[in-house]
């Protein structure tokens, strides 16, 4: 533990417990537009965001989890195929659950930081490091 991280646990321990709203992650819910054989996310670049991840990094993921081809303007996504709302909702929670949570204290405040060709998620509430999947 480095020095700034001593510094922050002692910070986060005198500060009183108001903490439980930040623990909850409140996900926007995804507009899906199907348009024909297209799938629309409109809000791809909010959810990202909300995620503190890069809406490309959150693209890549849905595409390959979906096994669709699409394209994004880092705002919106486009999808080929139709997906109803609660299955690209479905895939949201999941990259959630692996590149968002931090695996040792459940929080989701976590950066992704690139090293090399592997990606370390950092958690800026406890301090731990772990390696997630490239995709
Ligand atoms: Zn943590």
């Amino acid at each position: 533990m480095d020095k700034y991280q001593e510094w922050l646990e002692k910070a986060l321990q005198n500060l009183p417990r108001v903490e439980s709203d930040r623990e909850r992650l409140k996900i926007p819910e995804p507009e899906v537009v199907t348009a024909g054989t297209r799938t629309v996310l409109k809000n791809l670049k909010a959810i990202a965001s909300v995620l503190n991840r890069e809406p490309e990094h959150l693209m890549k993921y849905l595409l390959r989890e979906l096994g669709a081809a699409g394209s994004s303007d880092g705002s919106q996504a486009l999808f080929q195929g139709k997906f109803t709302s609660s299955v690209v909702k479905g895939r949201i929670e999941r990259y959630v659950e692996e590149f968002v949570k931090c695996r040792s204290c459940n929080r989701p405040d976590t950066r992704l930081v690139k090293q090399g060709r592997i990606y370390i998620m950092r958690c800026e509430a406890c301090g731990a490091r772990t390696s997630v999947r490239n995709i």
